[in-house]
């Protein structure tokens, strides 16, 4: 499957269109940004890591019945893909406190939480992307009550299948986002799961091992993208 004309470039990835109109190529870049495009920067042979780690975890997904927008790894930096109508809601998940959630509510990083928190961003870089709730997504035509409710469910199992797959390969899955989409009918994941969209700490060191190091100049990131690279793909 060859590329065609470019559809859209966003701040990590570049989708092209191909002969097929109901597939995508995503062409994952390694351009860094934080703090809503405010912080740039290159992390080196990103783009590769994370297609290949969204490869891993969207089969990996596949297999416990979740059905997402991947389709298959084309190259190193090319990932064929469903080509979903995006819901413009970002969808967080949060197993601990971390990031927005410790500074909104005054916690201390790394309080683990009695039950996961799913929380709806609008999707809009203007607006920095605020935070909405079900009621503001159903006002507002952002998605249907029955769409909203499915991503939700799905959203919830993902973390769990996501959260056991991460652990047994010692990676804390603190935090995560996701985007979902609609194709021909149906609620598809999609977008990237990957250490851009997750919080992943050292289960034992606690140990940052993604872009937190980049947000917070902390150093070791191309390591770090290496090192959840190796965990969660084996040996590369
Ligand atoms: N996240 C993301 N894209 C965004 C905002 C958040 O992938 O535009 C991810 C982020 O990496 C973290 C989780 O969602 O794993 C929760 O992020 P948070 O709300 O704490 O915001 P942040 O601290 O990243 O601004």
């Amino acid at each position: 499957m060859e590329r065609r004309e470019k559809l859209y470039e966003g701040k990590a990835k570049i989708i092209y269109a191909t002969a097929d109109p109901d597939k995508n190529i995503l062409y994952f870049k390694d351009d860094a940004t934080a703090f809503n495009g405010a912080k740039k920067g290159t992390i080196l042979d990103k783009g590769i890591i994370n297609n290949r780690v969204s490869a891993r975890l969207f089969q990996m997904l596949a297999e416990h019945g979740i059905e997402s927008h991947f389709i298959e790894q084309l190259s190193d930096r090319e990932m064929l893909a469903r080509k979903v109508a995006i819901i413009p809601v970002e969808v967080v998940i949060r197993n601990y406190v971390a990031g927005s959630l410790a500074k909104r509510m005054g916690r201390k990083e790394g309080e683990k939480l009695p039950q996961a928190i799913v929380e709806y961003y609008y999707k809009d870089d203007a607006l920095n992307d605020p935070m909405i709730n079900r009621d503001h997504v159903l006002v507002f035509n952002l998605a249907t009550a029955a769409q909203i409710d499915t991503v939700r469910e799905v959203a919830l199992k993902v973390n769990q299948a996501l959260s056991e797959y991460l652990l047994a390969r010692d990676i804390l899955l603190v935090d995560f986002k996701l985007e979902f989409g609609t194709y021909h009918g149906r609620i598809l994941l999609a977008d990237e799961i990957c250490p851009d969209t997750c919080r992943l700490w050292d289960c034992h060191t606690l140990e940052k091992l993604d872009k937190d190091r980049f947000r917070q100049e902390l150093g070791k990131v191309e390591e770090a993208y290496l090192e959840i690279c190796r965990r969660v793909c084996g040996e590369i």
